[in-house]
């Protein structure tokens, strides 16, 4: 009889496709470089971690939430590139955070203290960029710093952690799929696999006109709230045990969520069209 394929086996644990692997002899590991940089786990392990974090963040009534970087929290420079190039940036130097290792010039998203510290009175927090490992930590720490009570992020995964150089997925995060909500600019970097699980937000520029009065964190976090709500409703206090939320899936609730919040901008938009003809018929 032929083997089963490790494809499937990946499919079995309900996450990314597009997994590199390393074999030993007997079983398929899955390299988590972002926990240590030789460590890695059978695909039932990971299976099995899931399963206990799942009870885990049910007992704290936590979602988990893994947050992009760039354009996403925070706009960085690199400092010989903004000497070199962009007058605008320069312009918008003040009041940027530098940090001391490679001189990137780093702004922080409007809104971004209150974003940090509100989504984590719901969710865990991640960090899951294309940037390097060290980059990835800096900028962690930066943002933590702005938080007020003492914090950390869960899990920060820079690009070597991936299994795909030029893709994210949530094959190395360990948690599964129906409690994870993704943040990023770039819906186009995540594998297929992961796409219902993303919020898409604006990219942030610092130096653009209208940086200053984004407000992409505070939608996002209404979007939060609502799924978060919905997953952990009350009415549904009264059903059995963890079995009713692992029958959840934080995918299904975000597609609803999202549909209506456009059917409420569809509404304001009509209704602004609406009160700019009457005010114009008035004329
Ligand atoms: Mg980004």
């Amino acid at each position: 009889m032929a083997e089963a394929s490790p494809q499937l086996q990946y499919d079995d644990i309900g996450n990314g496709t597009s997994m590199s692997r390393h074999e030993n002899n007997s079983s398929t590991s899955i390299p988590l470089r972002y926990i240590d940089p030789n460590f890695s786990l059978t695909i039932e392990d990971i299976k099995h971690l899931r399963d206990d974090d799942l009870v885990d963040r049910i007992h704290r009534k936590k979602l988990h939430l893994v947050l992009d970087l760039d354009h996403t929290l925070i706009h960085s420079v690199p400092l010989s590139k903004t000497l070199s190039e962009k007058k605008e940036v320069l312009k918008a130097m003040h009041g940027f955070h530098v940090t001391s290792d490679d001189y990137f010039l780093v702004k922080l998203r409007p809104g971004v203290q209150e974003f940090l510290e509100q989504a984590k009175t719901m969710f865990d927090l991640s960090i899951y960029t294309m940037g390097s490992r060290g980059y990835a930590n800096k900028m962690a720490d930066l943002l933590m710093s702005k938080v007020h009570y003492s914090s950390r992020f869960t899990w920060v995964i820079g690009r070597e952690d991936c299994l795909n150089e030029l893709q994210k997925g949530l094959d190395i995060v360990l948690s599964h799929e129906n409690v994870v909500l993704i943040v990023d600019d770039k819906k186009e970097i995540w594998a297929e696999s992961c796409k219902k699980n993303i919020i898409e937000i604006g990219k942030y520029r610092c130096y653009e006109n209208q940086a200053k009065d984004d407000k992409e964190l505070a939608r996002v976090l209404r979007i939060l709230r609502e799924v978060h709500n919905v997953f952990y409703e009350s009415d549904f206090e009264s059903l059995n045990g963890e079995e009713k939320y692992s029958a959840r899936d934080v995918r299904q609730i975000l597609e609803r969520v999202q549909n209506k919040e456009e059917d409420l901008c569809l509404d304001d938009c009509s209704e602004s069209k609406e009160k700019l003809g009457e005010s114009q018929m008035g004329k």
